[in-house]
């Protein structure tokens, strides 16, 4: 469908001519219009397809049309991170250029002097990470009696990180007649909860269950955990390399790998959470611009980050949840282009790869890298107790006998 299909007011169609938008995006195709009628939407695809502005441009209508004079915010935008607070308030801000719309972020790690001025003077729309939000609520700074519409967006990612209690308050302050829109790349039983909870016979939208693109290329590369970073370097300098993302479990692992590829002569950033918001961004921008190579993130530093035309995902650690894979290889091969996602797999990975390829459906290609010396013996301190290797054998067989009996390795 075009945008100029759809029944927005100038001011709003303006904007998106000059962010360049022609045709919607599946969700927007399905949940604007619903949206523009005032409905309560349950939104579900995978992170990159548009959802920031298939919620945006309907709430946004919305306001424009009841114009009540007030200062109280009349949109709340909630967020797991700050990074996707600042993303959505960036394509907010474009999209309501050439109207009045007065917004505000609200995230942790950044100045709340500005963020209470702004409140303070009048904001319509407010896009908030739920624990900032909840200071400003008790230090009442915010009131929500003029609320007209509620987005929950990255709604799984709100729950996984534990923000249902603080959710629950927040809302709970606000009006019950308002139009409620919950955005998620999945939709577990938990987050379907959410939607009851909180809206009123909702229009579902739902675009397919989240698979990769066929242009991604996966492989696992198996190795020796000690070799995970040799290994790294070997695949950067084999392949050719326009921009790759590189996923680690913790901060820590993040520092160390980011420092061995630097000491390696590649140009890498890194962001996690203890990084400032400024250096953040500034990791960000350089990647982007191709100042960096390499990125390296953990995965909730990363989540729903929108950085197009990565040619290469490398999975260092195993997602936590076999979703996560999904999503992070999906940051490769957009726009039609290919890509490749390599995920680094060590023997404590087998049962989560077998989860994996459940999702998928199917068997992800084992490579080796040929010329690479995986023979390299184990460090003394890196060797794994008997204990652990018991464990884990235990395990991988349980799941195996599953995979099996789920009629695993068939296409679904
Ligand atoms: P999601 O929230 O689903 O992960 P985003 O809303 O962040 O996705 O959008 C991903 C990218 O696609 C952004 O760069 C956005 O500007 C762009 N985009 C969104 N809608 C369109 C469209 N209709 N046409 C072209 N690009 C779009
Ligand atoms: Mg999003």
């Amino acid at each position: 469908m075009h945008f100029s299909e759809l029944n927005l007011s100038d001011p709003l169609q303006q904007a998106i001519r000059a962010v360049g938008y022609q045709e919607t995006t599946p969700i927007q195709t399905q949940a604007i219009p619903p949206g523009l009628q005032g409905h309560d939407i349950i939104g579900c695809a995978q992170t990159g397809t548009g959802k920031t502005a298939a919620f945006l441009l309907p709430a946004f209508a919305r306001l424009l049309q009841n114009h009540n004079k007030t200062k109280n915010p009349r949109l709340v935008v909630l967020a797991p991170t700050r990074e996707l607070v600042i993303q959505v308030s960036e394509e907010a801000r474009k999209l309501a250029a050439h109207t009045a719309l007065r917004t505000v972020a609200v995230y942790g790690g950044a100045n709340i002097g500005q963020q209470i001025d702004k409140l303070r003077r009048g904001v319509d729309v407010v896009i908030a990470t739920p624990g900032r939000l909840m200071d400003h609520m008790r230090r009442k700074n915010i009131n929500f009696k003029d609320l007209q519409v509620l987005v929950l967006d990255e709604a799984d990612r709100m729950l996984d990180m534990g923000f249902l209690p603080d959710i629950k308050q927040i809302v709970g302050r606000m009006p019950r007649r308002r139009q409620t829109m919950l955005f998620s790349a999945t939709m577990p039983p938990p987050v379907l909860g959410l939607a009851r909870q909180f809206q009123q016979d909702p229009v579902k939208v739902e675009i397919d269950i989240a698979q990769p693109p066929e242009a991604i290329r996966q492989a696992l590369y198996p190795v020796p955990k000690h070799l995970k970073t040799s290994l790294l370097i070997a695949l950067l300098e084999q392949m050719e390399v326009n921009s790759m993302l590189v996923f680690t479990a913790t901060k820590q692992e993040a520092d160390i790998v980011t420092r061995k590829l630097s000491e390696a002569k590649t140009s890498v950033a890194c962001i996690h959470g203890d990084f400032k918001q400024r250096e953040r961004v500034a990791a960000l921008e350089g990647f982007r611009s191709g100042k960096y190579q390499v990125l390296i993130a953990t995965n909730i530093a990363s989540r729903g980050l929108d950085i197009e035309g990565i040619s290469h995902v490398i999975n260092y650690d195993v997602p936590e949840h076999p979703e996560d894979y999904i999503h992070r290889i999906g940051r490769t091969a957009r726009a039609d282009a290919d890509g490749d996602a390599i995920t680094l797999v060590t023997v404590d990975d087998e049962a989560m790869i077998y989860r994996i390829e459940y999702l998928l459906g199917r068997k992800i290609e084992r490579k080796t890298l040929a010329g690479f010396d995986y023979d390299v013996p184990t460090p003394s301190w890196a060797k794994p107790s008997a204990k652990a290797l018991l464990r884990q054998a235990t395990q991988s067989r349980s799941l195996a006998d599953r995979w099996r009996s789920m009629g695993g390795g068939r296409r679904r």
